[in-house]
């Protein structure tokens, strides 16, 4: 089994916290689609089973069009063998969320939607740039429903001058819709973005790590009372609604990543493409990959096992790391991590090592603990 992500480089305006690659020119639409078809054709080789789920992230993927879309499931029924019941997800902004365009993605064979709602309140939407208000964030998601049961949406925390009552009230938006799948993420200052600037401009104020982790115990207080399962660090799902796609990536199951700045991994290696459009269609146009490779070894792959074990509610499983990496690594392991078990940070379920609650907001720092940096 394997998962394709597909990347699609557009976005109508650039939000000011965003460091992933797009543009905000679509002039270079078609041919980029005809690019990510060609790419697939070229790489097809590289997907080991069939493909059990199917990813469209961006930039922003609700730009494609029907004709887009049905070039690319064209391209993937003509060269990829797809499981039965695939989950195909695209991520979207409510302000393409039109009833006209959720019509067309409905009848489509996308069955999931991740959308980038972000928050419910208009000082927010502002003070990130999202292109949409928040009147579209919560009519969008009143029509989306009608077309589609699967959805998840995103929310940002911790943002400068967002209170408490502010985050609570997001939460209690989403919840009051009945939405099956949350994806929260705490508002970070990239390099080289606007937010950044504005900041060290003093026009907007820090984020504050310690307003972060308040909102991050609400959030988990809000979401186990509302029957939802913490499975990722920051994914929410009611029972059924757990992505399919991102629980693939924290696994470790081999995935093909199409399109500018898309990043692969077979299970060794790790790829990632250009994340320049023109120079990406020129490199496809000429039967080339624009592709960087990184060959993953011993120690990556058990430093990044732990980093993400430890993210998700399935933890670091003794035994794989006993069998994938030797039983010096389990003893490593569980050595390291007994102060954490002893201060309730982390704790043993059977073969398991997982996070507490009370771990859980510091799990990146018990990661690296259990890290191993050199063999000897
Ligand atoms: S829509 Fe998404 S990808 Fe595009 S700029 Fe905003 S956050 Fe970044």
């Amino acid at each position: 089994m394997a998962g394709l992500y597909i990347h699609i480089p557009f976005c109508k305006q650039a939000c000011h916290y965003c460091d992933f690659h797009f543009s905000t020119s679509l002039k270079k639409k078609s041919e980029l689609v005809n690019a990510l078809c060609k790419e697939m054709v070229l790489r097809k080789e590289e997907i080991p089973g069939p493909l059990q789920t199917i990813y469209f992230g961006g930039g922003t993927p609700s730009l494609l069009d029907a004709e887009d879309l049905q070039q690319i499931f064209k391209t993937i029924d003509d060269h990829f063998e797809v499981v039965e019941a695939p989950e195909i997800t695209l991520e979207a902004n409510p302000d393409d969320l039109t009833e006209a365009k959720l019509k067309m993605l409905a009848a489509s064979r996308i069955n999931r939607l991740s959308i980038g709602v972000q928050s419910f309140f208009e000082e927010d939407l502002k003070l990130m740039n999202r292109a949409h208000n928040a009147n579209e964030a919560l009519r969008c998601l009143q029509f989306a429903k009608q077309y589609f049961d699967n959805i998840s949406i995103d929310l940002i925390y911790g943002m400068p001058d967002m209170s408490d009552a502010r985050w609570q009230e997001n939460l209690d938006q989403a919840l009051a819709l009945g939405i099956p799948h949350i994806s929260s993420y705490a508002l970070t200052v990239e390099p080289n973005t606007a937010l950044q600037k504005f900041i060290e401009k003093g026009v907007v104020k820090p984020v504050d790590d310690a307003v972060a982790q308040r909102h991050f115990e609400i959030l988990l207080a809000k979401m186990e009372q509302a029957g939802f399962e913490n499975y990722e660090f920051s994914n929410f799902g009611k029972p059924g609604y757990f992505s399919q796609n991102n629980t693939a990536y924290w696994t470790g199951k081999p995935y093909l990543g199409i399109g500018p700045s898309a990043h692969s991994f077979d299970g060794n290696t790790r790829s990632w493409n250009i994340n320049n459009n023109p120079k990406y269609i020129k490199a496809i146009a000429a039967d080339t990959l624009p592709i960087e490779r990184e060959t993953l070894s011993t120690i990556d792959k058990y430093n990044e096992y732990v980093m993400t074990g430890l993210r998700t509610i399935w933890g670091v499983s003794l035994e794989k790391i006993e069998k994938d990496f030797g039983l010096k690594f389990r003893t490593y392991v569980l050595q390291q991590a007994q102060k954490h078990i002893e201060e309730h940070l982390l704790f043993l379920d059977d073969d398991r090592i997982v996070v507490t609650k009370k771990g859980k907001f510091l799990s990146d720092g018990l990661a690296s603990d259990l890290f191993i940096l050199n063999l000897s």
